[in-house]
């Protein structure tokens, strides 16, 4: 980690003691047994969201804003290139930095986790993985602080689980590549200045024809859809990237031709401990809601929370997001050993996801019909936990990962 990273986490935690006590009063247990750069990180995090996102997070909803302040000030803290090397201008900090960051960051603002999120591990990451150095230099570095952001495009309009028939296509003329088809719902698409896109090179090759392409928005021949008017993540842009003969330079292919599919999946697999990492923040933020309202509604004479009804809620809450944290946890460490994980992420996904719909619905209960309205959060996490069991591979997705998984475990 820089030191100008380190000393802006500090800069920006000043005046707040320090305190091991107050983290382990927190709700993430295990924070005791991380390093002093995790916990200083999650300090960060947490202070951050709680000043500058609570605050403002049902209006940003409401009014479909996109936080650009807030995304700047978290690319001042380096959170936006979390695991970037130093040496590209990123934060050089590993997976579970950015998995904690991720859970704070959207237990804020589930919007504001995502933009970042997008950024991080689905723009950033296949660049920083499968880029050449030119392509390092200008597509990453630009892109570390929070003044630009980028996206990603997999998804079209025909396609989304079944990312491999991908049906837009990209033609070599000359030095330069042109691309038509469409992308669809592709998160930050309003605010990227580039993209990662998929189009197929070679069709007779099926998924294995799928290359890269790293696309700029000036680039003629490239426009972007209507806004989606979502049910949650609202302060996120989802929009599609139209490619009308778009003509891009040839050295903004990624990786080889061919190898797209492969930069995809393993790109998603990284990802899917951010969203994990998201949907832990709803999650967590929502059992926050519940605890607090609990111990001061009263019912029949006392607070609800003496009721075992509430309480037997607030157990499944705390279980399952304490369950799903350890898996999110321990596929960002596997990733970081560099190990196999592509199975821990997607079962981390597919927990934490489940957790952050059980535990917002849970929410709405226990604030009986306040969690209904919207002077209070919980309908907006009701709303926001539902898409994380739909993006980076719908919850059926992540199981058939899972089982494949397993069972070549058992084969081998
Ligand atoms: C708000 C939002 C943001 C998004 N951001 C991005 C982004 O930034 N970039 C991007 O590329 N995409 C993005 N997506 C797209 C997202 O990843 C897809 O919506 C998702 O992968 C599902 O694809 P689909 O919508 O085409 O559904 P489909 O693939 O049509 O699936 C429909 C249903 O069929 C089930 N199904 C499909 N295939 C199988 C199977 N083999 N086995 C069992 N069940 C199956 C699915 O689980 C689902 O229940 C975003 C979507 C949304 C809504």
């Amino acid at each position: 980690m820089s030191s100008l990273k380190v000393s802006s986490l500090l800069t920006k935690s000043r005046g707040i003691k320090f305190s091991v006590d107050f983290l382990l009063k927190r709700s993430i247990a295990s924070l005791s047994s991380l390093s002093e750069t995790h916990r200083l990180l999650y300090k960060t995090c947490r202070d951050f969201a709680e000043g500058e996102l609570k605050p403002i997070a049902a209006k940003l909803d409401k009014e479909h804003l996109f936080p650009k302040k807030q995304i700047k000030e978290m690319g001042e803290l380096g959170l936006m290139a979390i695991d970037i090397p130093e040496s590209l201008g990123g934060t050089g900090l590993d997976y579970l930095a950015y998995a904690i960051a991720i859970e704070e960051i959207s237990r804020g603002c589930a919007s504001a986790g995502v933009i970042m999120s997008v950024n991080n591990s689905l723009y950033l990451g296949p660049i920083n993985k499968f880029g050449n150095d030119n392509q390092k230099e200008d597509f990453i570095r630009p892109f570390t602080n929070g003044e630009k952001i980028g996206c990603f495009g997999l998804s079209e309009p025909g396609n989304g689980s079944d990312a491999g028939a991908a049906s837009t296509f990209a033609i070599k003329k000359d030095r330069n590549w042109v691309i038509n088809g469409t992308k669809s719902w592709i998160t930050n698409a309003h605010e990227a200045e580039a993209s990662v896109v998929f189009a197929t090179t070679d069709k007779a090759k099926k998924h294995k024809g799928i290359s890269a392409f790293l696309v700029r928005k000036e680039y003629p021949g490239f426009s972007l859809g209507k806004k989606e008017d979502k049910l949650g993540i609202r302060a996120s842009s989802t929009s599609n990237l139209i490619f009308d003969d778009c003509s891009i330079p040839e050295e903004n292919l990624l990786g080889e031709p061919g190898m797209g599919f492969k930069i995809a999946m393993m790109t998603l697999d990284a990802g899917r401990i951010g969203i994990a990492s998201q949907a832990l923040g709803i999650a967590q933020a929502s059992l926050d809601v519940a605890v607090e309202y609990a111990t001061k509604r009263m019912a029949f004479g006392a607070p609800i929370s003496k009721l075992q009804s509430i309480q037997n809620k607030i157990a499944d809450m705390s279980l399952r997001v304490e369950s799903a944290r350890l898996l999110t946890w321990r596929a960002a460490v596997l990733k970081d050993e560099h190990k196999p994980f592509t199975k821990e992420a997607a079962m981390a996904k597919l927990a934490a996801s489940e957790a952050a719909t059980f535990n917002a619905h849970q929410c709405i209960q226990v604030l009986g019909g306040m969690g209904y309205v919207s002077d209070m959060p919980a309908e907006r996490h009701y709303r926001d936990a539902r898409i994380t069991e739909i993006y980076e591979g719908t919850s059926e997705i992540q199981k058939l990962v899972i089982a494949g998984n397993v069972f070549k475990e058992y084969s081998s």
